[in-house]
């Protein structure tokens, strides 16, 4: 899939449900309403669109949400999609996670052929970790990173920058990650939904030698750190704008396709899904879909702004 700017699409980033057993302050509203049942796509609806994006030519698949482990039998969603790595159609089959459940899964994961896993955590204080997440227990955390590490799993670290909130512990986060021979990556925190004041990323960047060539395959920029030898990654999207590169469209858990995080535009794709049991007219609405990937986010660059670019959640597109 090309789309018109010229740009391969082979990532796709899939929100497999909206619910979350965290209420992180900037991400979701402690009463947030979920969506009913018969809206959410069914496991086996969420395999068969997955495959036709695999069938397209997409080969890294990422599960987020809400937060894609609480969801009930999410095993046999990766097991299916796992098969594509299988026959090498797929080259990436990975997840972003808190972790709460990863203790649990983290075997399984390794075994279905996930290497690698993005966890959000955004402090090392578990109070502060609490005050955060609203619900979330920084100990249990802790036993899913333990877990994923002993079952062979690579793991990136990703925090949210705040201002006043967690902005004095980088370099805490950053010994922390890299002791452990995780990567951490520092993100902006992105005007959607509710506001928190972000941390400015940019003073931070000459803490670094220079930019690397190394890429994970998303738009964070990453430095080498000599005292640690790790790597240090930044997400700078309001500050420094990476559409021209981007490769990636994101489905919601009802099958919504996304051709910009930063962008209203979005595509039905549960219509046709459920319209037929050929893949003709998903095919068809898919192909549609790309030809309208916009050129770039809408995300306000002025800070003085402090209303939302985009009014849904990072948990409806999946972050
Ligand atoms: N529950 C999973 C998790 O915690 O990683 C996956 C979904 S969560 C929405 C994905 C990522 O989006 C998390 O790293 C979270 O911190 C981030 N996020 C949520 N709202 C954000 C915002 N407004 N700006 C930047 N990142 C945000």
């Amino acid at each position: 899939m090309i789309d018109p700017f010229g740009r391969h699409i082979t990532y796709l980033r899939v929100s497999v449900t909206d619910r979350c057993d965290f209420r992180c302050v900037y991400c979701m509203a402690e009463d947030m309403t979920f969506l009913p049942k018969a809206e959410v796509l069914s496991l086996e609806e969420l395999e068969r669109l997955c495959s036709a994006f695999v069938r397209r030519g997409v080969k890294k698949l990422r599960l987020t949400g809400g937060e894609p482990l609480v969801r009930k039998n999410v095993m046999s969603l990766f097991r299916g999609l796992g098969r594509h790595l299988e026959s090498g159609a797929l080259e990436e089959l990975t997840l972003t996670t808190n972790a709460s459940q990863l203790a649990k899964y983290a075997k399984e994961l390794a075994a279905i052929g996930v290497k690698r896993v993005n966890v959000s955590m955004d402090t090392l204080d578990k109070e502060k970790f609490r005050e955060l997440t609203r619900w979330g227990d920084l100990d249990q955390v802790m036993r899913g990173i333990d877990a994923a590490q002993d079952a062979g799993l690579r793991i990136k670290i990703n925090a949210v920058a705040l201002r006043g909130v967690n902005d004095m512990e980088f370099d805490e986060l950053m010994r922390w990650s890299h002791g452990r021979g995780m990567d951490l990556v520092l993100i902006e925190v992105m005007p959607m939904g509710e506001l928190g004041e972000n941390a400015r990323l940019d003073q931070y960047l000459p803490l670094s030698p220079g930019e690397i060539d190394y890429r994970t395959g998303g738009p964070a920029r990453y430095f080498t750190v000599g005292e640690t030898g790790g790597h240090l990654g930044f997400i700078t999207p309001l500050t420094h704008n990476f559409c021209e590169s981007c490769n990636r469209v994101r489905l919601t858990c009802t099958g919504t396709l996304y051709m910009c995080l930063g962008q209203e535009d979005a595509a039905d794709l549960r219509a046709p899904l459920r319209a037929s049991e050929s893949n003709e007219l998903l095919d068809r609405a898919i192909t549609e879909a790309i030809a309208r990937k916009p050129k770039g986010h809408d995300f306000i660059i002025d800070r003085r702004h402090s209303a939302p670019a985009v009014r849904r959640h990072m948990s409806v597109t999946g972050g």
